[in-house]
């Protein structure tokens, strides 16, 4: 492919500090890294106590099992998102009740939301897709109005924020009772695989201290407030490696001007369809949203024939979800409830992601827009 989808973005600072894990024989989970990592993300966003997961999957997992969900309960899940979002819970023996996207965007409709709540509710999981912020105003009061949890799985959202009614700026991953963050060689910081789970209210983290620690009080351990850790509470192995986080940690040091040519891309690709008349759809983002360039995408009744016209000249186009209420998956489980959502299969089929990676040059740009 002359332009790929997507390409990997390094910094040159990362064999630097995988090379000083090496130095230091300390590679496994809980190092120096992963310290100032953590450090890192508490600081600039305000969010709660952070743990570093090998993915953002294994985040949305540990969320489940802190949030005790269990056969009977029923937790809201968008239908347009990467399976991840609902396997989690699905895992649990949970009850799964799909809500459909916003007519103009991908993201959960709160009105659908507010819907589909029942006695049996236990918890909403929102999706920021592609790193446009949810309706959090209204997604956060339903969530008091029942009393339910919130999980923001906001894999793709680094570095996104939602703009308050005065003007103020409040960062995703920092809205709910947990938030999910992924470092896949996909999103726009990358460790190749890793993830973070964000938790903001206080009554879960001594709890995911233990479940973290695969189940036993070794951080009180570490902390040398006990003489020997034991197996105390349910658990696995979510931690990263040092190598992992020293290479998450040189990509975040330059986390300003990656974040910069993205935008700077993504701004390219958004004034060239505004200009222009064409048949494709642009997304609309929300007022309320403050994204992080994260995908360039647009609709189209004809995606097919679009996407094979630039693969023709070795660009790569692609599509991404497809609605989960469409999925060999759903067919199978009784367990999981859904109507019809016909926005997140409008999304399903006409949605074209177009080439966007942190390096992208303008040229390329400019060569994907002459042959879209
Ligand atoms: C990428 C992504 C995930 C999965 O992230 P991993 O780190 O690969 O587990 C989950 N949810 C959404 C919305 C994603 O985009």
């Amino acid at each position: 492919m002359k332009i790929p989808f997507n390409q990997v973005y390094l910094t040159g600072d990362e064999e630097k500090f995988i090379a000083q894990t090496m130095a230091n024989k300390k590679i496994g989970a809980g190092g120096e890294f992963t310290k100032r990592t953590v450090d890192f993300f508490e600081k600039r966003y305000q969010f709660g106590k952070c743990f570093l997961t090998t993915s953002c999957t294994s985040a949305l997992e540990m969320a489940a099992l802190l949030l005790d969900v269990r056969a009977g309960d029923e937790i809201i899940v968008p239908a347009y998102t990467f399976v991840s979002t609902a396997n989690a819970f699905a895992l649990k023996g949970a009850q799964l009740v799909f809500a459909d996207s916003q007519e103009n965007h991908p993201n959960i409709d709160a009105n659908r939301i507010a819907q589909l709540i029942t006695e049996k509710t236990k918890a909403i999981v929102v999706v920021h897709y592609a790193g446009d912020a949810c309706e959090m105003k209204k997604i956060t009061a339903l969530c008091r109005k029942h009393n339910l949890a919130l999980i923001e799985d906001a894999a793709q959202a680094i570095n996104s924020f939602y703009k308050h009614e005065d003007g103020s700026l409040q960062a995703l991953g920092s809205f709910g009772d947990f938030a999910t963050f992924s470092f896949h060689e996909s999103k726009n910081i990358t460790c190749g695989e890793g993830g973070m789970l964000v938790i903001n209210n206080p009554t879960y983290i001594e709890r995911a201290e233990v479940v973290y620690q695969k189940g036993t009080n070794r951080t009180q351990f570490l902390k040398n407030e006990i003489d020997k850790y034991e197996w105390v509470d349910l658990g696995s192995s979510y931690a990263i490696s040092e190598l992992n986080a020293a290479f998450l940690w040189a990509q975040l040091l330059h986390l300003d001007e990656i974040q910069a040519m993205r935008k700077e891309a993504w701004s390219r690709y958004f004034r060239f369809f505004k200009s222009c008349n064409l048949n494709q759809k642009l997304p609309s983002i929300p007022n309320y949203s403050v994204g992080n360039a994260h995908i360039f995408f647009l609709l189209s009744n004809n995606r097919a024939t679009c996407l094979e016209k630039l693969a023709e000249k070795e660009i790569q186009a692609t599509f991404h979800f497809s609605s989960l209420n469409q999925s060999p998956y759903f067919e199978t489980n009784s367990l999981i409830r859904s109507k019809k959502n016909d926005n997140a299969d409008q999304f399903s089929q006409q949605l074209i992601r177009l080439p966007l990676y942190n390096a992208i040059q303008n040229e390329q740009i400019d060569s994907v827009l002459e042959n879209f």
